[in-house]
């Protein structure tokens, strides 16, 4: 049994007839015709599914994976912001899973370490800092985002946290429309609830500048602590970039430690057109940015870039003897010195492949059209009356809501909900809400590059003949 399930010949033929199937169905989502985007199944059926599937061949299992799963490749597929891979970035990731060379250690991972030392130091020089500016590579913007607020802590926090615990009242502002991972960060970093210093925003959803040193002073009045501030670049609901160089200028004043959270939008930086979204992005002493959003990578992969590289060693001060000669000592390539993960996926191999194959002309020319189509989008729902928007777009992300002046905003609430629900059981498309200001928006994040208007018009139409049989 052991020989079979390790036989390269047996391999070598699912593998020929498996990477047909993926072309195969690649073409058909493409289409996007017989495929639903989201095969609209309740959790249950789904379970009851898998739970009582008689495997019979195994390249039936794996096209039955692919089958039942949501279809980002379908250009109707314009809801949460992981962007569908360009295919051959699959490849690498296969070679990184079956060789499951973990880069925590370098001597599991020599090609994996170099590289998570490489791609930062590229992504770095894009970003527009100087020499001495490098990072990591993680498993998503979550697990950067709380490994740069604990180096925040180390670096900028008042005596030896990681010893003697917090006794410090310590804090870290944010804006009010932050992702939801930064305030789970703080809270596990032990901060509790006050550890979030929630700033206001303005009516286009960025941090209210005016505001920044108002919320510090009451804070600092009130006995806190605060050691860092986070700039949203983009935010997550609408896509705002806050104004990073007015952060950074605030940050430096009160000597905070100033972090971008670039997860979804910072692939600004590749964008001639674009990159002006992110000016003062250089000043931020750490950045995140997601390659599995805006960089079209497979898998899912995310850097995080100290503008001092010598600060993510401060991050852990962990002593764990047997797997590094010397705990204290700064090697770059173990990386688990630096990172949450021990054993650490090769998610790196991914990305490399799409810059060497591409440099960063691939990514400007995928956040330019999916930019500039938000914009077009958002223009065609300006001037429609059944349509009401809730932002200006700044990125790829429109929120907007089907608008009906004889209803209240409970009503209109219910009736965007409802429409929301019969379009994606409806399969054509796949979009998400969002709740602003108490009201509930529809939202389209264009993260597939084969969304053409052509299809956001039948969007559209679809909205409001669902509308029309619902009220
Ligand atoms: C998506 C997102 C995150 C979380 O990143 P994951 O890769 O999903 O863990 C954090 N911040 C922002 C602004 C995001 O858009």
């Amino acid at each position: 049994m052991i020989k079979d399930a390790f036989d390269p010949e047996i391999f070598r033929k699912e593998g020929h007839t498996l990477i047909d199937d993926i072309a195969t169905y690649l073409a058909k989502a493409y289409e996007g015709k017989e495929l639903p985007v989201f095969p609209a199944k309740q959790p249950e059926d789904s379970y009851h599914f898998w739970k009582n599937y008689q495997l019979k061949d195994n390249n039936q299992l794996y096209r039955d994976l692919i089958t039942h799963s949501t279809h980002l490749h379908h250009p109707g597929y314009i809801g949460h912001q992981v962007s569908p891979a360009v295919p051959s970035s699959a490849l690498p990731i296969l070679i990184g899973s079956l060789l499951k060379n973990g880069s925590g250690v370098y001597e599991m991972a020599p090609t994996g370490a170099a590289l998570e030392r490489i791609v930062p130091e590229e992504i770095a020089k894009y970003i527009g800092y100087d020499d001495g500016a490098s990072g990591i590579i993680t498993s998503g913007g979550t697990l950067a985002n709380l490994t740069a607020l604990l180096c925040a802590r180390q670096e900028k926090g008042l005596g030896d946290i990681w010893n003697d615990g917090n006794n410090k009242r310590m804090a870290i502002m944010v804006s009010e429309a932050s992702h939801y991972c930064i305030d789970r960060a703080v809270r596990i970093m032990g901060l509790g609830a006050d550890g979030v210093i929630k700033v206001p925003m303005n009516d286009r959803y960025q941090i209210e500048v005016d505001q920044l040193e108002i919320c510090y002073q009451k804070a600092v009045a009130n006995g806190q602590q605060i050691f860092a501030i986070v700039g949203n670049a983009c935010s997550t609901s609408t896509g705002s970039y806050d104004d990073l160089e007015a952060i950074g200028k605030f940050a430096k004043k009160y000597n905070l430690w100033f972090h971008a959270d670039g997860a979804h939008g910072g692939a600004a930086i590749f964008s001639a057109q674009y990159k002006h979204l992110v000016k003062g992005i250089e000043l931020a002493d750490s950045v995140v940015i997601d390659f599995h959003k805006m960089m079209l990578t497979a898998g899912l992969c995310t850097t995080l870039i100290f503008k001092n590289v010598v600060d993510s060693y401060k991050t852990f001060q962990v002593k764990a003897q047997y797997l590094f000669d010397d705990a204290v000592e700064e090697e770059w390539y173990n990386m688990a010195k630096r990172t949450f993960e021990c054993t650490k996926f090769p998610n790196v191999f991914s990305v490399f492949a799409l810059m060497q194959q591409h440099g960063g002309k691939l990514f400007e020319a995928y956040v330019d059209s999916t930019y500039n189509l938000s914009k077009a989008f958002y223009q065609i729902l300006e001037t429609d009356p059944d349509f009401e928007t809730a932002h200006i777009p700044e990125a790829n992300i429109v929120c907007f809501r089907f608008f009906d002046d004889t209803l209240d905003e409970a009503a209109l609430n219910i009736l965007n909900k409802k429409i929301r629900a019969q379009l994606i059981h409806k399969g054509d498309f796949y979009i998400v809400q969002t709740i602003l200001n108490g009201q509930l928006y529809l939202r389209v994040s264009i993260m597939n590059p084969l969304t053409t208007m052509e299809h956001l018009k039948i969007l559209i139409r679809d909205l409001k003949a669902l509308a029309g049989s619902i009220t």
